[in-house]
């Protein structure tokens, strides 16, 4: 049995894939939905699947098209305790098929991993109680995820170490290879007091296959974290941060404040004005050199994510994806350029732009 499990997660890719080169993954579907108008913020539950597949199915598509070697199904927040709370959770069968069924579809057109996914509960409190609520709100997700066939599972933005745990033991007991990311707030350990590294380390020791962050926290801020966990732990290590200028007064996309504008709701940006920190493309060209520089193979961004991102990480990987076909080229511009062609009236007029 545990032979042909070994077997099975040789065969599939992910594993593979890491000991040749890095692997990219796009993240971050919550926040690009209730950007565009298609789920709300708050609730957070991925309605878009039932109700705009087809737009699902389009963003998959462009993550691909700009480096991303997964398509995630977009099953973030489809758990039991999200549909209860927006009295839904008659949909939530429905809504993880349905959601697996269109990443599958994009993974196979596209060649691309086809991912599960499974993330924190919010019910989780450490007792017994919490705890079988949790295993059993996994164990159904992931099982839908393994009769969809997918190639490997992700868990992620646990802030409970345990909570995490017992995701990998869930995955674990499907055969599948497993990632695991931890989501660390202000404060630099999980809520029962776990270092990120101890963290991952127990979880590397109950089998995962990739143990790391993703969210919450900026490239700045996340990447000290990552190369205490890249000192601490033997095998793969993920690093998926959140494209906002985090620092250490404010390292988390939660704790960042706007201090130019002062009416904002809940007086904070998060979740819905952090407009105004978002890093450029070449910020996170910057992160995934340094990630990877330090022995970091599974790569990404999370919330807040855009192609444009994805594109510049795969790039900065040495990547040519079919989006770098339009990778900027500012010589031929007309005011900027370089061009021999471009007239030499409007070079000149650059200088009152
Ligand atoms: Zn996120």
């Amino acid at each position: 049995m545990q032979t042909s499990a070994v077997a099975d997660k040789n065969r599939i890719g992910l594993v593979d894939r890491l000991r040749v080169g890095p692997v990219i993954c796009a993240e971050g579907y919550l926040f690009e939905f209730e950007r565009r108008g298609y789920l709300q913020a708050g609730a957070f539950v991925p309605e878009v699947v039932l109700d705009h597949p087809e737009l699902v199915a389009g963003l998959h598509r462009e993550f691909v098209h700009a480096g991303s070697d997964v398509v995630e199904a977009f099953t973030y927040y489809a758990h039991r305790e999200k549909l209860r709370l927006i009295g839904k959770e008659h949909l939530l069968e429905e809504m993880n098929r349905q959601a697996l069924a269109i990443a599958k579809a994009v993974a196979k057109e596209s060649g691309a991993l086809f991912a599960g996914n499974i993330c924190n509960t919010n019910v989780f409190v450490g007792d017994d109680d919490s705890k079988r609520t949790v295993r059993s709100m996994f164990e159904e997700q992931v099982g839908w995820a393994v009769e969809a066939g997918v190639d490997f599972v992700i868990g992620e933005t646990f802030s409970w170490g345990e909570e995490a745990l017992i995701a990998l033991d869930v995955i674990n007991q499907s055969g599948k290879p497993a990632v695991i990311t931890m989501a660390i707030h202000q404060q630099a350990e999980t809520r029962e007091g776990w270092s990120p590294e101890e963290a991952c380390a127990r979880l590397e020791d109950q089998g995962a296959d990739v143990v790391g962050l993703n969210c919450i926290r900026g490239p700045r801020t996340m990447l000290p974290l990552v190369a205490a966990i890249r000192q601490r732990v033997k095998g793969h290590v993920a690093a998926l941060p959140v494209p906002y200028r985090t620092h250490d007064g404010e390292p988390s996309f939660q704790s960042l404040r706007d201090p130019a504008y002062h009416s904002l709701p809940g007086g904070r940006p998060f979740p819905t004005a952090l407009d105004p920190f978002v890093c450029s493309r070449y910020e996170i060209a910057d992160f995934a050199r340094e990630a990877y520089d330090m022995g970091i193979r599974y790569l990404g961004v999370c919330c807040g994510a855009g192609p444009h991102h994805i594109r510049s990480m795969a790039e900065a990987l040495g990547r040519t994806p079919p989006a770098s076909r339009y990778t900027a080229d500012m010589s031929k511009h007309a005011f900027l350029g370089t061009d021999s062609s471009l007239k030499a009236e409007n070079r000149e007029y650059v200088k009152e732009l």
